[in-house]
């Protein structure tokens, strides 16, 4: 006789929101299973490989048997001292490579472990929406509460600070905030980001930015990071990530930086969690860090084309989107009387042509999709014809 015991998933998981984007997979496999030639715009994963130089750097790194044995928590000191010497370099932001830096198994594993380390049952984090699901789970793993900040085409898909009540302000412990931003693909300037600092001074929350596409930008106009603003070191952080810059979504590694204290608390809770990353992985990341700006301009002007052309092309043909400034997404409103979802149906069933439903990154998102730029430019002149066929 066998004794089967009762598996139940513990209540933050049974309550984890719908995953959307597993439906959108599962429409994928369909349409390829029925021989159609899905031209896949649906994935915010760089295409082309890491540079040479940082896949060298590892293959050197990984025969030094000093790095096969447990990386230290807060990563290399050299690693550390290459992130605060690029802050200086492209921000002139300077930190402490002791104390202001940490090293992170990718931002995405900051990010979800930050409310571990400040939020407590009954306290509430502010995220914005639509926006990188993660900033809410997170919250929802650590017993805390999420207050969305709709992100609105008529506030440039910036949050309105003055609308949050001050019942929730009370409450609130922590805020994220994203810019160059997934997925509406917008900018932030000097005066939201001064908003942002006396806001959070004055109402006492950690500020989270997520800084993940500040590499990715056009035109040579350069993103500004948060610890730009005075002031800012005293109110957050900032997370970013050599996946985007550099082709390394696979790599794992990323980096927080700024106030020591939120520092030092999510380093307490990586140290009981984790045991950092490889360190063959953190000199190539030294490598990547130090990477020609020549090389990474040539990635740039890469999806710059790619931006010019599915953006011209689906203007074109009368949709209506802004031109992306940064990040490799464009945020496209669906025709009228589309919903987000049947639109990103009609397209993958009809053109073969998938997209992302805006309403998957939050309710405010719903009547928009998300492209990214992650296929070649004559793939992309082959979706906007497509579709060209079917609006
Ligand atoms: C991709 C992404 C990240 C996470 O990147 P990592 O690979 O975990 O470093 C974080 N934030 C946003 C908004 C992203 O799009």
């Amino acid at each position: 006789m066998r004794n089967k015991i009762s598996i139940e998933l513990a209540g933050r998981v049974k309550n984890l929101p719908p995953y959307l984007f597993a439906a959108i997979d599962i429409m994928k496999q369909e349409a390829l299973s029925k021989g159609i030639d899905v031209i896949d715009l649906s994935i915010g994963d760089p295409d082309t490989p890491t540079p040479r130089n940082i896949v060298e750097s590892m293959r050197k790194a990984v025969k030094n048997p000093a790095h096969h044995q447990y990386p230290s928590y807060s990563g290399m000191l050299s690693f550390r001292q290459a992130v605060a010497g690029w802050y200086k370099k492209r921000f002139n932001v300077t930190l402490d490579a002791g104390t202001e830096v940490l090293s992170l198994i990718g931002s995405k594993e900051g990010i979800g472990h930050i409310p571990l380390a400040f939020v407590n049952p009954g306290d509430v984090v502010l995220v914005p929406s639509p926006g990188y699901p993660v900033y809410p789970v997170a919250t929802l793993f650590a017993g805390g509460a999420s207050h969305v900040m709709p992100l609105l085409e008529k506030n440039g898909y910036l949050p309105d600070l003055k609308t949050i009540p001050a019942g929730v302000l009370k409450k609130a412990k922590l805020m994220f905030v994203n810019y160059p931003n997934n997925p509406t693909s917008a900018c932030a300037g000097m005066a939201f980001y001064k908003d942002v600092v006396s806001f959070a001074a004055k109402n006492n929350i950690i500020v989270c930015h997520d800084a993940a596409y500040s590499e990715v930008y056009y035109d040579d106009k350069k993103p500004l990071s948060f610890l730009q603003i005075p002031g800012a070191k005293d109110v957050g952080i900032e997370f970013h990530s050599l996946s985007k810059t550099y082709n390394m979504t696979g790599w794992r590694i990323g980096f927080a930086v700024g106030n020591k204290d939120v520092i030092a608390g999510l380093g307490k809770i990586k140290t009981n969690l984790d045991s950092g990353i490889f360190q063959a992985v953190q000199e190539a990341g030294i490598e990547a860090i130090n990477t020609d700006d020549a090389v990474l301009k040539k990635i740039r002007d890469m999806y710059q084309g790619r931006r010019d052309a599915l953006c011209d092309g689906l203007k074109k043909l009368g949709l209506s989107l802004d031109k992306p400034k940064a990040s490799f997404y464009l945020w496209v409103k669906c025709p009228k009387g589309h919903s987000s979802m049947d639109f990103t149906v009609h397209l993958l069933n009809n053109a073969g042509v998938l997209s992302t439903p805006g309403n998957g990154f939050g309710a405010p998102g719903e009547g928009y999709i998300r492209f990214a730029l992650t296929v070649p430019v004559k793939r992309i002149k082959e979706a906007v014809e497509r579709i060209g066929k079917i609006l």
